[in-house]
């Protein structure tokens, strides 16, 4: 274990000890770090979730620092989900309609990817700035006109930023606050960078969701943290920071919310309705979350039997989406490519590569209606209308199409 992970035994938001087991997946590689061999070695690490009692906060059982996991061959490109760049442009029209945005204003994105949401500010005349640890994406957001910083976004890039560019009026973090280790220096930016009017919106997936949906494979090393509103509340009263609303979209990843966070308190209804519906649900108790290992092993046991029958029946069966979550499903549930063929991603990146633990070859899309195989199980199963939308063609000839959350079935 030389990449020097540890066991999780304080809470990452607040520092408490009072850590509960809520899922156990066992040993598995870096989802994110593909392979260019099948049989390139690579090392395994425990793979598991807690729940603190003192914050509510859902997190990693044993946690790899973050130079192990992000490095400048990270393979997201956000712009290749049409409905991730649509979600994003929606949101930037909200924002610049309701918060009066102009010129004189300024927007910041943290991981910022490629530009696929900054790049509507920089549209509209909007002086935005971007921050990406990744220099592959951050190059394509410059050449789309988004001036992007490369680096982790923290308490010190955030005085950078405030030193160079002044305070942001907006602050949009989407699908990061999961990736950071180092919760409170990160949170600690956002309060540093933050203007006095601004708002800052956060999104990820709902934890909720992921425990109710059994969406176990949204839990991978590169997702230190898994969030509720009372979670995410109580991170953000430790920056003086108010949880002010909240937004909740059931199709995206599983269930993703949007938290609105400002300088001052003046909390909607529909914000403190969810927090009451949380602690309604129990979710502030271990109680909420102890028989999910059980949900967890049903579905796995279910996904298999299911190949098994396909295979007893000759049927051949590739897979879709080649993102972490998939190699959480697969090598969480022992599937290899003696089961399933080969993947196959729109991604040109991550084409050609291999999936770590179970080796499964990542190939483009076009290979699906060459080889026609039987059924194809949605790894990507967050994007399956969108997926099954695209493949209309390889449906008409018989193809058909495997959700395998919660409860694997042929849709
Ligand atoms: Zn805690």
């Amino acid at each position: 274990m030389e990449s020097g992970g540890t066991q999780t035994t304080n809470c990452r938001s607040c520092g408490g000890t009072d850590l509960h087991p809520v899922v156990d997946l066992g040993s598995t590689p870096i989802a994110n770090a593909l392979l260019s061999t099948a049989d390139q070695p690579v090392d395994s690490y425990p793979l598991g979730t807690v729940f603190c009692a003192d914050c509510s906060l859902v997190q990693l059982s044993f946690a790899l620092p973050a130079d192990a996991i992000f490095d400048e061959d990270y393979p997201y490109f956000s712009s290749f989900s049409a409905a991730l760049c649509d979600h994003a442009a929606a949101h930037v029209d909200n924002l610049i309609a309701s918060r009066g945005l102009g010129p004189d204003s300024f927007a910041v994105e943290v991981a910022s990817n490629d530009g696929y949401l900054l790049r509507n500010f920089v549209a509209a005349g909007i002086p935005a700035l971007g921050i990406d640890p990744s220099p592959g994406p951050a190059a394509a957001a410059e050449e789309v006109g988004v001036p992007t910083i490369v680096g982790f976004f923290g308490t010190e890039a955030a005085n950078k930023i405030v030193a160079e560019h002044g305070h942001a009026h907006v602050i949009i973090a989407n699908n990061v606050m999961a990736h950071v280790p180092e919760l409170n220096d990160f949170v600690g930016g956002f309060a540093t960078l933050l203007a006095e009017d601004g708002v800052l919106t956060v999104e990820n997936p709902y934890v909720r969701d992921m425990i109710q949906h059994v969406e176990f494979d949204t839990i991978y090393h590169e997702h230190y943290c898994y969030y509720s509103c009372m979670a995410v509340e109580a991170l953000m009263a430790r920056h003086g920071l108010y949880l002010n609303d909240v937004e909740y979209f059931p199709d995206m990843h599983g269930g993703t919310l949007r938290w609105h966070i400002e300088r001052t308190p003046h909390r909607t209804t529909r914000c403190q309705d969810m927090l009451d519906a949380e602690r309604a649900l129990g979710m502030a108790e271990p109680g909420f979350y102890a028989d999910y290992a059980t949900k967890v092993t049903e579905c796995q046991q279910g996904l298999r039997d299911l190949l098994a029958t396909f295979a007893a029946e000759g049927k051949t069966v590739a897979a879709y989406g080649a993102a972490a979550k998939g190699a959480t499903l697969l090598n969480s549930t022992g599937i290899g490519n003696d089961v399933v063929r080969y993947v196959v991603d729109r991604n040109t990146h991550k084409q050609h590569k291999f999936i770590p633990g179970c080796t499964l070859e990542i190939r483009p899309v076009e290979v699906l209606l060459e080889d026609q195989p039987d059924y194809l199980l949605l790894l990507a199963w967050n994007f399956a209308d969108e997926i099954m939308s695209q493949q209309q063609e390889y449906a008409s000839r018989g193809g058909q199409f495997v959700v395998p959350v919660p409860m694997p079935r042929i849709v």
